[in-house]
């Protein structure tokens, strides 16, 4: 017999929290949770719809663990410190095996980073899972989309595109879900840059995660900082990973274009610039200058000096 939703709740959902800033957890009809003081709360909600964000046959911890991990980029994007997570699971039917695998890839990221499952909500519909993690920064100390100034630089942390051309690459069947193939780990297990993110708190003008495409995104915060931002093609970071597969061109058109990587773009004034050697050794991540910001608007992207024409945009649910 499959479970009933609150055997389920139980079983997959319920577990003890070790943080002290959980008074109540999953039981009641809300949580309760003690914010610290000076802080201010940062929000940020997910969502992910089967056939829309994850491939048939894609395995139960994989979709476990990138319902969070989307979150947790945002919380790293905005320099903050994750915190509590609600998840609201609709799926067509209780499956103890599925929900194993699901509850494994969430709990084992949550435990990661500290995070406590707070609450949420199960429902019988299609597979579409939201989670909502809440989390905090030091009041007046977030990093937003909008301080970016000319003359400051333009950095992206890790190697982007490797996690586009893992979705090619299991979409053509190339590769399958177990593949040990660097560009389908990437896209199936990346991991949000947490760490990153706060110790950017001091130092970035303005900050984003990379989820939609290097380039789209990077539209969004040359308008919303209302600036330009140049970047140098050849500055880009081509991981060895897609080299090894693809031409050059095809290579950067992934860095450009491929989602999911859940990478840092930041801008951060030029007198920080001798902090970032220290940075990516403290964080463990590689981080790269690919360009600088203008005065104007969009984004020019540059080769040999020349500015060429990149054509392309990010994702939008929503475009023709
Ligand atoms: P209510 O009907 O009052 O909304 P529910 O039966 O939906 O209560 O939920 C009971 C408890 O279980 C609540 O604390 C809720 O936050 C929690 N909960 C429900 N579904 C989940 C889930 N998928 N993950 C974590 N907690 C959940
Ligand atoms: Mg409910």
């Amino acid at each position: 017999m499959p479970p009933g939703e609150f055997e389920l709740i139980a079983r997959w959902f319920t577990r003890q929290s070790v943080r002290s800033d959980v008074l109540l957890g999953v039981g009641d009809d809300a949580a309760l949770l003690a914010p610290p003081p000076g802080q201010v709360l940062v929000a940020a909600a997910d969502t992910l719809v089967a056939g829309r964000h994850f491939l048939p046959g894609t395995p139960a911890a994989c979709i476990g663990h990138q319902a969070l991990a989307v979150n947790l980029s945002d919380m790293a994007a905005m320099g903050a410190e994750p915190a509590w997570a609600l998840l609201s699971l609709s799926m067509p039917q209780a499956d103890p095996e599925w929900l194993d695998g699901f509850a494994q890839g969430l709990h084992a990221l949550a435990d990661a980073h500290d995070v406590a499952l707070v609450g949420g909500d199960t429902v019988s519909g299609p597979l579409v899972i939201t989670v909502c993690l809440l989390g905090f920064v030091p009041s007046g100390e977030a990093l937003r989309r909008t301080g970016a100034r000319v003359g400051d630089l333009l950095y992206v942390s890790g190697t982007p595109g490797l996690a586009g051309a893992g979705l090619e690459l299991l979409r053509s069947g190339i590769e399958s879900f177990d593949s040990t193939d660097d560009c389908v780990r990437r896209f199936l297990h990346a991991e949000p840059r947490v760490t990153l993110g706060r110790r950017l708190r001091s130092l970035a003008s303005a900050a984003m995660d990379v989820s939609d495409g290097l380039l789209g995104d990077a539209r969004k915060l040359a308008a919303a900082s209302g600036v330009g931002l140049r970047i140098e093609l050849e500055r880009l970071p081509l991981a060895p990973a897609l080299l090894a597969r693809w031409p050059r061109d095809r290579c950067e058109s992934f860095v450009l274009h491929g989602g999911d990587d859940y990478e840092l773009l930041f801008t951060l004034p030029v007198a920080n610039a001798g902090r970032v050697a220290e940075l990516a050794q403290a964080t463990g991540c590689e981080l790269h200058c690919i360009g600088e910001i203008v005065a104007g608007e969009g984004v020019s992207c540059t080769r040999g000096g020349r500015v060429v024409a990149v054509p392309g945009t990010g994702f939008d649910h929503f475009a023709g």
